[in-house]
């Protein structure tokens, strides 16, 4: 089907957020209250901070302050591929922290098993398989690259099967496929919308006070306590933890290490039996392809195929604005490619189209903080990959703020901070430059240019 004809009934929003289960919002804040922790951001990583606070300590006193609605943004709309790993991919990890990437490694591999074992203990219907992740080669360059990677990765005791042609399209039926990798416990797939929400429920049944519609304009350091002030009220804190993703940062520091970066996705109708059959994909793992600029897809409970990623698109200037949240150039570019890859399912319409904005910064991993003389801690900058990780910055956040010393806490990853972006133009053009040269890259079997060799060196990237 031609892409404009399969995208023409798309609903200009995110699928998951489109769900009989949200539940109704929380009353918003009115009047001044007091709290011993106060959460700043209803995402992953503020549920997660609240919920494992009280986890740790039943008796603390925990505020959530949610600007909007909890869930709406990146943790609402994502691909939901929780990963193991914290740093963005193991090469990543390697190239920056190569003395601690088995402990990074481990410790990812704990932190998803402990998702896994909070969603059942909190009985969070939220879809969740254990499934893993298929990485696809479209391109001989792209084989040679993982199996540069694989001896390496293996001895790091990550468990994956090496497919060739054959073995991968008997897993998931893509005449483009020529090998790739099935990583077995790296990633688990879930509903991310449905996840959030359960992460708030198991908050509210441990006590956690929760408002949402509740922005906070500013904070202060009043030296006895943390006030944050809210269009109707305060709250005086003894700590704040900040999970507030991209948006504009109550501490200013932070507006150097991130811009947003905004990615984009589509839904497809429900598969039926005999499209299923066409495509395989019995063992419904998460699939990414292996090009710089790559694509993400996965399966739904309902065996719809959610396809995104990509274009990954810096705005001139830096701003979020709720129209950058669609981009018809980008879902038709995504439809096409969709078709490519999947040719057997060319009767297949798209129901929902969407894009929503990540916390990039240069080292693609997140980053972490304390401010105020330790009653503050933050953790952003998750560059796309921050359903897992975000439990463990919430961890970090915790470890940071009780003044413990933790291996968490001991971790060079940790302790550093990414290079910080240049100030605008500069960052704009900067940022457009690396962008150009990915995709040349991808044209020129993976070769980097001399562009991102410096940057390279420099441990300055750009990605999603
Ligand atoms: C299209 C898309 C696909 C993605 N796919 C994946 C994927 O498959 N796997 C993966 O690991 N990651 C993925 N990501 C990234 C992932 O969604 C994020 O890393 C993660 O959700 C970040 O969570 P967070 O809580 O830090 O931020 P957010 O979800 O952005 O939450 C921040 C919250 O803070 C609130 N807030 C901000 N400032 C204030 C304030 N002053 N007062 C009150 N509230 C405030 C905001 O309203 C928001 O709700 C994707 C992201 C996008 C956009």
């Amino acid at each position: 089907m031609d892409p404009l004809k399969a995208l023409a009934d798309a609903e200009r929003k995110p699928y998951w957020l489109d769900s009989p289960a949200k539940p109704e919002p929380l009353p918003r804040l009115f009047g001044n209250t007091t709290a011993d922790l106060a959460v700043v951001g209803g995402g992953f990583s503020g549920l997660w901070t609240a919920l494992m606070a009280k986890e740790r300590d039943p008796s603390l006193d925990v505020v959530l302050l949610e600007g909007r609605r909890i869930g709406w943004a990146a943790s609402g709309r994502n691909g939901g591929f929780a990963m193991a790993t914290l740093t963005h991919g193991i090469a990543n990890g390697l190239e920056r922290w190569p003395e601690e990437i088995s402990t990074l490694e481990r410790l990812g591999v704990t932190n998803l098993d402990e998702i896994g074992e909070a969603v059942a203990r909190y009985d969070i219907d939220c879809g969740y398989e254990r499934t893993g992740e298929l990485h696809v080669a479209t391109e001989p360059w792209q084989l040679e690259a993982m199996s540069e990677h694989a001896e390496i990765t293996h001895e790091l005791g990550v468990r994956f099967d090496i497919l060739d042609q054959e073995q991968i399209r008997a897993e998931v039926n893509s005449p483009t496929y020529i090998g790739g990798q099935w990583e077995r416990d790296g990633c688990a797939m879930l509903d991310p919308a449905r996840l959030a929400w359960g992460l708030r429920q198991a908050c509210l049944s441990l006590g956690v006070r929760i408002y949402e519609r509740t922005p906070v304009r500013a904070m202060k350091d009043s030296q006895v306590s943390m006030d944050l002030l809210t269009p109707n009220g305060t709250v005086k804190a003894g700590k704040v933890a900040l999970g507030t993703g991209v948006f504009q940062p109550l501490l200013r520091r932070l507006k150097h290490f991130l811009v947003p970066v905004y990615d984009y996705a589509l839904m497809t109708e429900p598969l039926s039996a005999e499209q299923m059959d066409a495509v395989g994909w019995h063992n419904r793992q998460g699939v990414g392809d292996s090009a710089n600029q790559f694509h993400y897809y996965r399966l739904t409970d309902d065996n719809r195929i959610l396809w995104g990623g990509y274009d990954a698109v810096y705005y001139n200037g830096g701003k979020i604005k709720p129209e950058y949240e669609q981009r018809d150039e980008t879902f038709v570019k995504l439809a096409e490619h969709f078709s490519v890859t999947f040719p057997q399912l060319s009767e297949l319409r798209f129901t929902h189209k969407w894009g929503g904005v990540i916390d990039t910064c240069s080292r693609f991993s997140a980053f972490y903080g304390q401010a105020h003389g330790g009653r503050l801690a933050y953790a952003a900058g998750y560059t796309g990959m921050g359903v897992g990780a975000t439990r463990f910055g919430a961890n970090v956040m915790l470890d940071l703020l009780s003044g413990e010393r933790t291996e968490r806490t001991e971790l060079r990853m940790v302790q550093e901070k990414p290079v910080p972006f240049p100030p605008e133009p500069v960052r704009s053009a900067g940022i457009q430059m690396t962008r150009w040269s990915i995709a040349q890259a991808d044209l020129h079997q993976g070769r980097r240019n001399l562009w991102l060799r410096t940057l390279d060196r420099m441990g300055l990237g750009f990605d999603s």
